[in-house]
């Protein structure tokens, strides 16, 4: 309980710093890609040291950039819209926006949607957010590749119940309580950025979202969020 709580005032102070510094960092950002790419541009091709330094230029404002686009999913709630929608639609979206990437690592998705889910009242977008979250997660703990499995069922009590399982790595039981802490990453290029907007996403649709994991097996996220 007492972690609960101190996990949840992280978030909102961080919630409330990442609107700020969000938006002040994005304007330079536009400035430094532009300038970069007119220098770029107006350099030859022939010295091939200096086209390195341009590619590393340029994956590190990716990464600048991704860091940024999290932060301000945190920094939006204030102004979303929510309606009623068809969240099938929302992960059919998802799947194929995902799909060229899993393609890429050998992933493959086997998708299970229970037909007449009934719509929820929700801001799509951010639950597309939730969705590539994850999904992409499930990807990046699968090199060798494999298949995620997604089912979309009618739960009692006017819920929906979402799961995801992956066949990656899994996750060390006592690390559980560390996904969606601000910056919490095991990986060399990762943000630790992604569960938290992704939980805190899924709170304010009232839903919520349990992780099982088994070392060397997989993992799968229950995600469970109400009907209207
Ligand atoms: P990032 O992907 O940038 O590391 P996330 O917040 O998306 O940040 O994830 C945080 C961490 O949680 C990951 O670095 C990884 O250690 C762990 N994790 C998340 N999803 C999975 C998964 N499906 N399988 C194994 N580990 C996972
Ligand atoms: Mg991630």
């Amino acid at each position: 309980m007492e972690e609960q709580l101190r996990k949840s005032d992280t978030l909102n102070v961080v919630g409330e710093l990442a609107a700020g510094i969000a938006h002040e960092i994005r304007n330079p950002m536009t400035a430094l890609k532009g300038f970069i790419q007119l220098l770029e541009n107006s350099m030859e091709k022939t010295d091939g040291g200096q086209e390195m330094y341009f590619n590393v230029i340029s994956s590190e404002l990716k990464r600048i950039e991704s860091i940024i686009t999290e932060f301000l999913v945190l920094a939006k709630p204030q102004a979303i819209h929510y309606l009623e929608y068809d969240v099938r639609k929302i992960m059919t979206d998802t799947i194929e926006l995902l799909n060229a990437q899993a393609l890429m690592h050998g992933v493959e998705f086997e998708v299970h949607l229970e037909e007449d889910l009934p719509s929820i009242f929700c801001e799509p977008n951010q639950l597309k957010q939730v969705f590539i979250n994850i999904i992409k997660n499930a990807i990046e703990v699968m090199p060798k590749g494999g298949t995620i499995t997604i089912h979309m069922n009618k739960a009692d009590q006017d819920a929906i119940k979402i799961s995801i399982q992956d066949e990656g790595s899994g996750i060390p039981h006592d690390k559980i309580r560390k996904l969606g802490e601000p910056f919490y990453t095991t990986k060399d290029r990762g943000t630790g950025l992604g569960l938290m907007v992704s939980f805190k996403i899924i709170k304010e649709h009232k839903g919520h979202v349990e992780v099982k994991s088994a070392l060397g097996k997989g993992t799968t996220f229950h995600i469970t969020l109400p009907t209207t």
